[in-house]
């Protein structure tokens, strides 16, 4: 047996009190998203709830970008933490409605600017209706003086931008 590791007898059964739902979601909180490791899959929106049902920690994860390679990887991570903290936890993915990028909490958005990463612009349902290019900030300096070099950054969800002010390319997680 590993440090750490968990008897099952020493995992925490229902019935689950307050206490034990917030210390769950204190846990997640500190389960980082795999391609950008400074936001946690809370502040992603990934987490929609987390209940007790049977005895069992149910927690309910939506995916972010369908077919995003990351999905199994948060999946099992959330596992993780959750058994390393002594929960017995059962996951469902839940894919109506689907995540959008306006489910990324305040602290999200500003942790990803921190990060060198410009946050969503705006609602996802808004900017498809009127199908206008946001206005896209530079997360170095600021500027609202960019461009688009590509659709695609570093990954499929990030577009290509840079500053015309400070010259720095940057990634841009897209709106949807
Ligand atoms: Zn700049």
């Amino acid at each position: 047996m590993r440090p750490g590791e968990l008897i099952a007898s020493d995992r925490v059964r229902g019935p689950l009190g307050t206490e034990d739902l917030s210390r769950a979601w204190h846990v997640l909180g500190a389960v980082m998203d795999p391609e950008v490791p400074v936001v946690s899959v809370v502040d992603l929106g990934i987490v929609r709830a987390v209940d007790e049902q049977d005895g069992e920690l149910h927690v309910v994860v939506t995916p972010t970008y369908s077919g995003c390679p990351a999905t199994e990887v948060i999946e099992r991570d959330i596992e993780q933490a959750l058994l390393g903290a002594g929960f017995a936890p059962r996951l469902e993915r839940c894919l109506t409605p689907a995540w959008t990028t306006d489910w990324i909490s305040a602290e999200g958005r500003e942790r990803l600017r921190v990060y060198g990463i410009a946050p969503p612009v705006g609602s996802s349902s808004k900017l498809s209706l009127l199908g206008k290019t946001p206005e896209v900030c530079c997360p170095q300096c600021g500027s609202a003086h960019t461009e688009r070099l590509s659709e695609f950054g570093s990954t499929a969800c990030k577009a290509l931008y840079r500053c015309k002010d400070c010259l720095e390319p940057f990634d841009y997680f897209k709106c949807i």
